[in-house]
């Protein structure tokens, strides 16, 4: 079921994309299972569930679609490595409050990894690779598209070209540089940490912030300032990064929304005097 969360005048949409399953080891980089398995479960591979979480942002002019999802396309082996789970998809997220993806207008994304962006893709009845969301402009920080369109060997297990190289093609891409407002209340700004030129992205409304964190913070389980994922790039950055962002988030008391918690979407970051903690606020 797809929540609802009124955020000033813009309507936040908790959408859906499926589900897959990550290697315990991965997710968790320097964390012993011992105990991280005290967290979350992990299936008798290893692997540990998580959720596709895109985020639908309704204003009065626009349809705005953050990281849309993981999508349609992998081969049979690799949806037997990430047990990969359709259902429910974006489409039939989108379907559920009155929308298609033709409805989509403005699409951003944290990063181009294939869990985020392949969604932006799909296959016609041939067999080509299309924009999935074909009215949309699509806004993705250049630096990363340099990246992701030269991956090396350590990240061409995450950058998928077809994900993204043909939006580029339709012209549907516009690539844009450092911290920006994109479209009146909507900005974005680079973190770095998880990919070198990862960004967050904001969502203000009548004095209101939402801000979708993607790889800085993925789920309640990696709340804690060393817990970062082995799939992240610049670890320490992240470290740093967290603090910061931590820190605004509990002053401006910022709606933090996660990109792969599977029970938790969205809430606020508390401190106790010893840890930080998530306060959720919306639900799957
Ligand atoms: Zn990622």
């Amino acid at each position: 079921m797809v929540k609802k969360y009124q955020l000033g005048n813009y309507e936040l949409f908790f959408l859906h994309d499926g589900s897959f399953w990550l290697d315990g080891g991965g997710y968790f980089g320097v964390v012993p299972k011992v105990i991280w398995q005290k967290l979350i479960q992990p299936d008798e591979l290893n692997r540990v569930k998580l959720n596709i979480n895109p985020l639908l942002v309704r204003t009065l002019d626009h349809n705005i679609l953050i990281d849309p999802g993981q999508g349609n396309k992998f081969t049979e082996k690799q949806k037997q490595i990430f047990g990969i789970n359709y259902e429910p998809s974006l489409e039939q997220s989108l379907a559920e409050i009155g929308l298609t993806p033709d409805d989509i207008d403005v699409v951003v994304a944290t990063h181009l990894h294939f869990d985020h962006v392949g969604a932006c893709t799909k296959f016609d009845e041939s067999g080509n690779i299309v924009p999935t969301l074909k009215n949309a402009v699509h806004y993705f920080q250049k630096n990363e598209w340099e990246d992701a369109t030269h991956p090396n060997e350590r990240t061409k297990g995450t950058y998928f070209l077809e994900n993204y190289v043909p939006i580029m093609e339709a012209g549907l891409v516009k690539l844009i540089e450092g911290n920006k407002e994109v479209i009146p209340g909507i900005s974005v700004e680079i973190t770095g940490g998880h990919t070198k030129h990862h960004q967050i992205i904001f969502i203000k409304s009548e004095g209101e912030t939402a801000v979708y964190f993607g790889g800085i913070v993925s789920a309640v389980t990696h709340i804690k300032i060393p817990y970062t994922m082995g799939f992240d790039l610049y670890p320490v950055e992240i470290m740093e990064k967290r603090k910061e962002l931590y820190q605004r988030a509990i002053e401006e008391n910022w709606l933090v929304c996660l990109e792969h918690d599977p029970i938790n979407r969205a809430g606020n970051i508390k401190f106790d005097g010893r840890n930080y903690q998530f306060e959720t606020k919306v639900t799957t």
